[in-house]
């Protein structure tokens, strides 16, 4: 029996989930404010579930008091892998691998590409060999996923000798979600031949068409900026607004703030929460009703976009956190496409169910399903695998 340590790395939070190679979770956790005096942690394990605090300066405290937890409290961290989730793996890194120093050093050297996201995966790994010197530290990236991409929907229209010099092209990100989701979406049709579209709607969000189990073309691109409407960041863009922007005299820092935190949902509303959108839309607020509209406008665009690039579609998917949570934003997505053979069905849609699900009405021209994400296992998964487990 193996076990694997599955290690999510955010800037200032460490989620983790300790499995066996039957997927029983034998303990699963959040490790937050991390760089805090006040860090704490949720712990789940054989003992239930218990809350701790520390001050945390760094990822190496946190993975420590982990650590600490799980020998107080159970189970026992003996992990014969340790998957990381990285966020870029750029051109070169198109599937899970084992982390020795020359693939550190590439996943650093990838962070000028993501410099809010790599970073923080890489201080996962560096913790976690640390703790665990001899355990093989598996990199798993959400870019890998979509190297499946034909070159027509990976490639940028600039100037080609640019773009490759400076690595300008279409990555990706949620790959591990989308994998996931989509695999599971098409064993419960029984069809691994289907053509799908996966909506992960969540802070972050993107779409996938999946033919067959592969990534054809998805939404966010070079960075996870491109796309979908999401909590703070707000996708397309034409670019020509940028150079508008840095002429008005917004510089590099104001235009990384407007469009990482000031887009999306909280740039027209004040909030990035979906939820808290949908209530000020229900009490009558003209400009949360805009903010909804334009975040389904721009979904219902992706999916007649993928339709056509698919040739066909068989199943529609909703996951993360909006997406496997909101009957309402469902609606929304799908309104006006019965023509497509695409609906939902009220019930079905409203009720309270968790797992996998259809939402469409029995006898619909294409299935409408939730599917929960559920990236650490995926990535549990990835790590056992590639070192033979
Ligand atoms: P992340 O991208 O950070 O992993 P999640 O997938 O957890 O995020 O999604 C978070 C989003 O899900 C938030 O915008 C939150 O408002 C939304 N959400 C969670 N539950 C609901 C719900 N019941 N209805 C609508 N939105 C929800």
């Amino acid at each position: 029996m193996s076990t694997v340590l599955v290690l999510n790395s955010g800037s200032s939070s460490l989620k983790y989930r300790l499995l066996d190679d039957a997927e029983t979770v034998l303990a699963a956790g959040l490790v937050e404010r991390i760089g805090t005096e006040g860090g704490s942690l949720r712990h789940r394990g054989p003992a239930g579930e218990v809350t701790v605090t520390a001050p945390l300066p760094d990822h190496t405290a946190a993975l420590a008091l982990m650590m600490a937890t799980c020998a107080e409290h159970g189970p026992e961290l003996a992990p014969d892998v340790v998957g990381h989730r990285v966020v870029h793996g750029g051109a070169r890194f198109s599937a899970p691998i084992v982390v020795d120093a020359e693939v550190e050093a590439a996943i650093e050297a990838l962070s000028t590409l993501a410099p809010l996201h790599n970073p923080p995966g890489l201080l996962g790994i560096r913790a976690a060999r640390a703790a665990f010197p001899d355990v093989p530290q598996v990199a798993v990236f959400d870019t890998a996923f979509h190297a499946t991409m034909p070159p027509e929907a990976s490639t940028y229209a600039v100037d080609a000798e640019l773009a490759a010099r400076y690595g300008v092209r279409r990555y990706g990100f949620h790959g591990t979600s989308h994998e996931y989701v989509s695999r599971v979406a098409a064993d419960h049709l029984g069809r691994p031949d289907a053509k799908l579209v996966v909506l992960h709607l969540g802070n972050g969000a993107s779409a996938c068409a999946v033919d067959a189990g592969r990534s054809i073309a998805t939404s966010m691109g070079l960075t996870p900026l491109e796309g979908l409407v999401m909590g703070t960041r707000g996708g397309d863009l034409d670019p020509g607004a940028l150079l508008h922007l840095l002429r008005q005299g917004l510089d590099v820092d104001g235009l990384d703030t407007l469009l990482n935190r000031r887009s999306g949902l909280a740039g027209l509303t004040g909030t990035g929460d979906l939820r808290d959108v949908l209530a000020a839309a229900a009490a009558g607020d003209a400009q949360a009703e805009l903010a909804l509209d334009v975040y389904a406008h721009r979904v219902r665009g992706y999916v007649g976009a993928y339709l056509a690039h698919l040739g066909g579609l068989d199943g529609l998917v909703f996951t993360a956190g909006v997406g496997e949570n909101s009957p309402e934003v469902r609606a929304r997505v799908v309104a006006g496409l019965g023509h497509l053979g695409l609906a939902v069905d009220p019930a079905r849609n409203g009720a309270a169910d968790r797992g996998v699900r259809v939402v469409s009405p029995d006898g619909a021209g294409v299935p409408v399903l939730v599917v929960p994400t559920d990236e650490e296992l995926q990535i549990a998964r990835h790590a056992l695998a590639t070192v033979g487990g």
